[in-house]
């Protein structure tokens, strides 16, 4: 798979991460990560504003891996998301 060279971010406001439980953030440098190169996150929210995760397993629930649970997920970081925009306007 190809990865893009550079983002610039500062046009970015917010990233959720979804690429899936297979997940390669090598080429992502952000202090996101722990020395496993796995995303250090609560329930998805990283400690980078703007930076967020989700479809992750045990995101927060067995269930994060599983359609059944990411639903629940995805309102959780929207509110989170929406929280954020209300606050500054
Ligand atoms: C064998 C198997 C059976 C399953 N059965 C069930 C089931 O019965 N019920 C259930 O609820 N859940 C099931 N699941 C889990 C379910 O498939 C996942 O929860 C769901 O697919 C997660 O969706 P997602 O969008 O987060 O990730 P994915 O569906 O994995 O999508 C991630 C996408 O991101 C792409 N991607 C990754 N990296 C990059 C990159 N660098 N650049 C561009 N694209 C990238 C990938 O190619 C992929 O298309 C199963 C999973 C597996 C593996």
């Amino acid at each position: 798979m190809n990865h893009p060279l550079s983002i610039d971010v500062d046009q970015i406001e917010t990233i959720i991460w979804s690429t899936g439980f297979r997940f390669n953030y090598s080429w992502v440098d952000l202090p996101v990560f722990n020395e496993m190169g796995e995303p250090v996150h609560d329930r998805g929210v990283s400690r980078v504003d703007g930076i967020y995760f989700i479809g992750l397993p045990w995101l927060y629930t067995w269930g994060s891996g599983c359609f059944s649970g990411v639903a629940r997920d995805a309102e959780y970081l929207a509110e989170k998301i929406i929280g954020k925009v209300l606050a500054i306007i």
